[in-house]
């Protein structure tokens, strides 16, 4: 069986959140479309990492010379869903000076006396630049809602004008790749003990993560409302089952493929005598 026959279906299809998808159906501990077994994964996650690295950096080289397209990479999930492990074993593919990441907790004094999309628009990918964002904006209509930390009416605004603000973003050349990340309640339990009953995994742990586990229906809930009023055309959602970690890594590997070949990138041409240079070179 070839690597390619792994996917039956490919994660850009399988993943992609469709009108009316019930997140309570959603089995987090199943491989949509992958029809292969964790080692197949594992192998595959090398190989399409090194695809990926190569993608990105022809990105990087037609920044170089002026295009300003970009992309991005949105991660959103609960605790435990595997946000970091996704930064260093899927991002971790590519030259980390191609990318910018970053991560967006608690606001700070600072950014709450601004709009909530101030800090997001301050980390936009440059052009050429791949962009990481570990939590995002739409903490502003998920943790914001389910601890009622503005109105519902100012919640409830946001979703059409986080639309509206990645519609820009897209029209201005940034291809959004949004990723939902869902763990099942069980599992987040399991790997929260691993975090109680391993030193090196202590610093992982807030005790603050067993608070919001304790309002996992509000939270399924607001993913859901994210997930019905923020997948649009021009920027959906993939919902991807985390309970294997093997599995979402290749399937966000594979949306990461789609979305820089999507862009349909050659090498940049020299912007100097080829022939002229070589020459040069010889005689110096
Ligand atoms: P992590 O838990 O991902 O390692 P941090 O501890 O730095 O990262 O912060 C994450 C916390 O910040 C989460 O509990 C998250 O819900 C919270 N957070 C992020 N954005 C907001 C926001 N806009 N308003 C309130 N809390 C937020």
């Amino acid at each position: 069986m070839t690597d390619d026959s792994l996917w039956e279906t490919p994660a850009v299809t399988i993943l992609r959140s469709q009108p009316g998808f019930d997140l309570e159906g959603l089995d987090r501990n199943s491989t949509p479309g992958f029809t292969g077994k964790k080692a197949d994964g594992e192998r595959l996650l090398e190989e399409r990492g090194a695809v990926l690295s190569g993608l990105q950096e022809l990105l990087y080289a037609n920044g170089r010379s002026g295009d300003s397209r970009s992309v991005l990479l949105v991660l959103q999930g609960m605790d435990t869903s595997g946000k970091g492990g996704m930064v260093r074993h899927v991002v971790g593919h590519v030259d980390p000076q191609g990318v910018d990441h970053a991560s967006f907790g608690v606001p700070t004094d600072e950014e709450k006396q601004h709009h909530y999309l101030w800090r997001i628009k301050k980390q936009l990918p440059r052009g050429g630049y791949l962009g990481v964002f570990d939590r995002s904006h739409y903490e502003d209509v998920l943790v914001v809602r389910v601890h009622d930390l503005v109105p519902p009416n100012v919640w409830g605004a946001r979703y059409d004008e986080i639309n509206q603000f990645e519609k820009e973003l897209v029209d201005a050349g940034t291809t959004i790749v949004k990723v939902a990340m869902f763990v099942s309640l069980d599992e987040q339990k399991k790997r929260l003990q691993e975090r109680l009953d391993r030193p090196e995994k202590y610093w992982k742990y807030n005790p603050g993560d067993v608070t919001e586990r304790k309002l996992w229906p509000a939270y399924q809930e607001a993913y859901q409302a994210m997930l019905d009023k923020t997948s649009t055309e021009h920027a959906p959602w993939y919902v991807v089952p985390c309970d294997r970690k093997w599995y979402s890594r290749i399937a966000v590997t594979e949306l990461l493929i789609d979305a820089f070949e999507s862009l349909d990138l050659s090498w940049p041409p020299a912007d100097f005598d080829v022939e002229i240079e070589k020459a040069r070179l010889a005689e110096s």
